[in-house]
């Protein structure tokens, strides 16, 4: 006899938006309420619906914290869905949450040395990491984390992680690079440059990183991750990764 196997739809809770930081045009913080029995690891990501449309988004907050803080990007119409309807909300407005948090891109703890590496909003799963770390006073790790973006102002947390770096210097290390800097967008910037993928390993190189001792994790743009993967998994390095969108 043929089964028929019926699926429980899932229930969906309504999530307030407590506060909102516009950064950029196109680069927003946000904070949304937690949901009374809503959990998640260090890396993982929630689903957020907006007039029905759905889509994942990581969560930069540790587990501990009380909300749920976000870090978004638009895809300007017409190509992009939810976020064109995310940037018409204001503090107060509701969006809609999965009850469960997903996701495998998580810290890894096997290897003393974690080199994270993002492109813009990429950097969210590793803040997470970072504040989950840090917070649970644990040691006996180094984490490398390479940032890259086109212009400075879309280095959301560079004082978060210039601040972290400064006051643990034994477990953190942060290089944010620009792509763009002769623009004047870029003006006064006296950091690294170049793309974050470009960079990464002359940096494993004046890190003393090896195989051996170190897991990569590559969070963002698609090409970034396809052109690390290229570079480094040759030479035995672990990959892990967490792609935000399709490659065309
Ligand atoms: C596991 C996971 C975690 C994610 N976490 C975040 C996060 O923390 N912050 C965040 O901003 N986004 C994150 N995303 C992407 C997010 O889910 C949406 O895809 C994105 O916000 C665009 O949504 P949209 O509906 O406006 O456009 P979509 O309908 O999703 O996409 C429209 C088109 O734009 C492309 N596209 C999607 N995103 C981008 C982009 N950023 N730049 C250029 N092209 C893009 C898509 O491939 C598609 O062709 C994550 C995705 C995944 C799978």
């Amino acid at each position: 006899m043929a089964t028929s196997k019926h699926r429980t739809p899932v229930k969906l809770a309504d999530t307030k938006i407590l506060r909102r930081e516009d950064i950029t045009p196109e680069l927003l913080l946000m904070w949304i309420e937690k949901p009374h029995d809503f959990t998640f690891k260090a890396g993982q990501y929630c689903t957020l619906g907006v007039g029905g449309i759905e889509r994942a988004y990581s969560i930069s907050s540790a587990p501990h914290e009380l909300d749920i803080e976000l870090f978004v990007e638009l895809v300007p119409p017409p190509d992009g869905n939810i976020t064109p309807l995310i940037w018409e909300l204001n503090e107060g407005d509701t969006l809609t949450i999965r009850p469960r948090a997903k996701g495998i891109f998580t810290f890894k703890p096997k290897m003393q040395n974690q080199l994270l590496v993002a492109t813009v909003t990429g950097i969210v799963p590793y803040i997470s990491f970072l504040r989950d770390y840090l917070y649970r006073c644990q040691t006996g790790h180094h984490f490398y984390v390479l940032q890259g973006a086109s212009y400075q102002d879309e280095f959301t947390y560079l004082d978060e992680l210039q601040t972290l770096a400064n006051e643990h210097p034994e477990i953190i290390t942060y290089v944010p690079t620009v792509s763009r800097p002769s623009e004047r967008q870029n003006d006064g910037w006296d950091g690294e440059t170049g793309r974050v993928n470009n960079i990464v390993e002359k940096h494993i190189d004046a890190f003393n990183l090896s195989s051996e001792n170190t897991i990569v994790y590559a969070c963002g743009h698609p090409e970034m991750i396809e052109d690390v993967k290229d570079k480094l998994v040759p030479g035995g390095f672990k990959v892990d990764e967490e792609r935000f969108w399709k490659q065309d």
